[in-house]
């Protein structure tokens, strides 16, 4: 593999990680003219096991920006309502479409869109803009920074059994990649992490004619499942206790089959589809935010400031809103070509309240319901007190609300 080096580009706004947070950012600077490039170290978008849950917040983004209609007519399904078991056998169901609809919510549901799409809608409207810039296949290696501000990136590029290594220069870089983010570790930055009480393993189940549209779940005997819609085949989510997976591994491909046939009986003719354990994905789940986001020339947003519990299939929709709020904040500075440190840190302070926010009711969620159900013999999920909470109007539809539109709207400024 060859290697040149020093390709020097420059830019006002260099974003690296083409997720949810990073291709919405991108869109919303590039229509406000500036110069933006988007680096995404993949070839594609389609990555195994993503995020599919658009919430009520994010469609009122994409109406916003005219774009929810075309949203729509991607292959979509939609959740209106969740049903839980009971201790008597009997079901409770959380509904989404009423508290919403009370709040005048124009798009009162949860829209199951596969990211993959998604992510390929958000750049192609963004290639329509002048200023944009996609690269993909380029992983960021190292910041460049000079006079203790970062200028921008050092990135490889593979194209065709061929690296070549490229400086990006920027008034602004901002880490929008992920979890394991690389800019994150390189700007020395370190996240409180809390332990959420599970892990999630995933794999593919096939789809067959009559099967329904909806998502699927249940809970019982310590196991946790969610079934959902890829059109071609199930995506499962198989919820397990944390550290859980060697004994599971131990116990065999049949444990498993026979666990998740005798939670949803439908998939008990198709679970030897899964034969190997390398069709078996784990997620470790954790859960943290960073105490600081930003430095000099530098910001975090999405997964890279705050890594979210699965719970509520927020991540998503929290790092769109970390964008939205980003782009509204910086686009003035970015125009006149100096991006201060108060800019920056007014992004931290929009965004860290609904993030702490959001993260305490997951913990309460992850002890008071996933805990008690990944219990071993627990047959049952909802506690008396939970009941209770759950029959009172108004108080009920707190925790959806704040899921589904966080702690307070955000609106993309004109
Ligand atoms: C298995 C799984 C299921 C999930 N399910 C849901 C769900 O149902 N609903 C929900 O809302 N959330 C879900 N999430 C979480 C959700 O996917 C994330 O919260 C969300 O994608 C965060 O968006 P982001 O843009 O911050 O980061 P990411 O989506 O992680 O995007 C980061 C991007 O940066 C790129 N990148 C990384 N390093 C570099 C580098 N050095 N150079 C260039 N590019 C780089 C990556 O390739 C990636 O494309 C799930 C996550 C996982 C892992």
């Amino acid at each position: 593999m060859s290697e040149t080096t020093n390709i020097i580009e420059n830019v006002d706004c260099c974003i690296v990680g083409g997720g949810p947070a990073g291709a919405m950012l991108a869109l919303l600077l590039a229509r406000r003219g500036i110069k933006v490039t988007l680096l995404e170290k993949q070839m594609d978008f389609d990555r195994e096991f993503r995020g599919d849950t658009v919430h009520p917040s994010t469609m009122a983004i994409l109406e916003q920006l005219g774009l929810v209609d075309k949203v729509l007519q991607l292959r979509h399904t939609t959740v209106s309502s969740i049903t839980l078991p009971t201790p008597g056998g009997s079901t409770i169901t959380l509904d989404i479409e009423q508290p919403l609809k009370r709040l005048k919510v124009k798009y009162p549901y949860i829209v199951m869109l596969p990211q993959v799409h998604f992510l390929e809608f958000l750049t192609s409207e963004a290639e329509k803009y002048p200023g944009f810039h996609l690269v993909m296949g380029a992983r960021v290696e190292e910041l460049i920074e000079q006079d203790g501000e970062v200028r921008g990136v050092c990135y490889r590029l593979h194209e065709r059994e061929h690296d070549t290594m490229h400086e990006l220069r920027a008034f602004l870089t901002v880490g929008a990649d992920g979890r394991f983010s690389r800019v994150r570790q390189l700007a020395g930055f370190e996240p409180i992490k809390t332990s959420p009480p599970m892990d999630v393993l995933w794999f593919a189940l096939p789809r067959k004619q009559g099967d329904p549209e909806n998502a699927i779940g249940n809970i019982g005997n310590g196991h946790f499942i969610a079934l959902l819609n890829r059109f071609e085949y199930w995506q499962v989510a198989y919820v397990i206790p944390k550290g859980g997976y060697q004994q599971l591994h131990a116990g065999g491909l049949e444990a498993l089959h026979k666990s998740v046939a005798t939670l949803v009986p439908l998939m008990a003719d198709r679970v030897d589809a899964l034969q190997e354990w390398k069709q078996v994905s784990l997620l470790s789940v954790e859960s943290s935010r960073l105490p600081r986001w930003h430095r000099p020339g530098l910001l975090l947003i999405g997964d890279a400031a705050h890594v979210m519990s699965p719970v509520g299939g927020v991540g998503i929709n929290y790092a769109i809103q970390d964008a939205v709020v980003a782009a509204n904040i910086l686009t003035t500075p970015l125009q006149a070509g100096k991006v201060s440190d108060h800019n920056l840190r007014k992004v931290q302070r929009q965004r860290e309240l609904p993030t702490r926010a959001i993260q305490a009711l997951q913990v309460q969620a992850q002890n008071q319901v996933v805990k008690r159900a990944l219990q071993p013999g627990s047959g049952f999920l909802i506690s008396r007190p939970l009941q209770v909470f759950f029959s009172l109007p108004f108080i009920r539809d707190i925790p959806v609300r704040l899921i589904t539109l966080g702690l307070w709207r955000v609106h993309v400024t004109s």
